[in-house]
């Protein structure tokens, strides 16, 4: 593990006047970069041959370095850290950014500063640790089922690998498990089909709230311990096929007959906003993540994280799984921001340039190391 002296010590060797954020080109990389230069830092995009010429034309969000690489994982070759250091790099780990190069050489491996806290990789990748911190915070989580003979309701069967939701499968019966599990084993080598969960299934509609905590004095949002809570919009994901499968009128009997079979890939992001008494519940939601963090691996959640819930008819809000940064729902609002981010700031600030505000808060105040490792 790379210990957070270790990343201090190079924070402190960097020049604070001549920061350069980078980021992968991939996910949300286009908001950071835009968000970055509004808030008058030099951007680094690191990108593969194939994106270099969608990339660059996107003109005024485009980044001003590129570092080509030829797989997400060249970041780990010496002369790519050594590029990033010299540059005064700071890094925002972006979901793509962590599931290309992995979160153990991340930990490990990669010795150039991130923003938030490096700690989070673990309590985000790991199933049972993701569990123990929101059921720390107190939130509600979907019953999990520990074999498929207990099943008595819908659930939803999940399979943790790089396939993601688009495997996923839904089932009321054991029966119906093992008739899944068995289409299944086609898409799955023998150690991934073993990585599943079974998961009540939560009936109500998604949101995807997108918070921010700084531990600085910013005065802005949710008092949170030492820290400040901002909930800086919603996003609702689009998934194919199961959004939009009621179109096609069929039953599940007559899909089955047909081998059409759902599934949940993500392929684009809405706007989307609760009721105004929700947001209420909502901030309460991401309070009690915040303090459950503290708790577990402090300093806590840093910056950017977004719990994915579900709402039911009666306004009870369950918590299926959370992402440790920054989402690509947060894209929406970007650059022109969401209507809770106005009610904070007052101007237009979408979560690339709320990070990037952080980091000039923290330059400011001389208290970068708080918010980086
Ligand atoms: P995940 O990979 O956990 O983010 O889940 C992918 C998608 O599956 C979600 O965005 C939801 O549409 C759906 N989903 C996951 N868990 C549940 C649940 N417990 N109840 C209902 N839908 C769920």
């Amino acid at each position: 593990m790379i210990e957070k002296e270790e990343i201090n010590e190079i924070l402190s060797s960097y020049n604070k006047e001549k920061i350069t954020i980078g980021t992968l080109c991939s996910h949300s990389a286009l908001q950071i970069f835009y968000g970055a230069k509004q808030e008058g830092f030099r951007t680094l995009g690191i990108c593969t041959n194939e994106n270099m010429k969608s990339y660059t034309a996107f003109t005024a969000a485009k980044p001003d370095l590129i570092y080509v690489i030829e797989d997400p994982v060249d970041v780990l070759e010496e002369k790519c850290q050594e590029f990033l250091r010299n540059h005064n790099t700071i890094i925002i780990p972006t979901g793509s950014f962590v599931e290309y190069v992995k979160p153990k050489n991340l930990e490990e491996k990669f010795l150039v500063p991130m923003q938030g806290n490096r700690k989070v990789l673990a309590w985000e990748g790991d199933r049972k640790k993701q569990k123990k911190w929101l059921e720390t915070g107190g939130v509600k989580l979907p019953k999990e089922y520990a074999s498929p003979s207990e099943i008595d309701g819908l659930c939803i069967v999940k399979f943790h690998g790089a396939k993601g939701g688009r495997e996923f499968f839904l089932t009321n019966s054991e029966n119906g498990f093992y008739k899944g599990m068995k289409k299944k084993k086609k898409e799955f080598s023998e150690t991934e089909i073993k990585n599943f969960t079974i998961q009540e299934y939560i009936f109500g509609v998604r949101f995807y709230p997108h918070f921010h905590y700084s531990p600085l004095d910013v005065e802005r949002g949710l008092e949170v311990d030492n820290g400040y809570l901002e909930l800086l919009g919603y996003d609702q994901r689009i998934e194919s096929n199961i959004d939009e499968l009621h179109r096609t009128g069929l039953s599940r009997k007559e899909r089955e007959k047909l081998n059409i079979e759902e599934s949940f890939s993500v392929v684009g992001n809405r706007p989307v906003i609760p009721r105004e008494k929700m947001e209420v519940q909502y901030y309460t939601l991401g309070k009690k993540i915040v303090g459950a963090s503290l708790m577990l691996f402090s300093p806590g959640i840093l910056g950017s994280f977004c719990p994915e819930t579900i709402c039911t008819k009666d306004l009870e809000i369950f918590v299926f799984e959370i992402s440790a940064r920054i989402v690509a729902g947060t894209n929406i609002w970007s650059p022109q921001g969401s209507p809770e981010a106005w009610y904070i700031w007052g101007e237009p600030m979408s979560m690339g340039r709320r990070i990037a505000r952080e980091l000039k808060i923290g330059i400011k105040k001389d208290e970068l190391e708080k918010i980086i490792y």
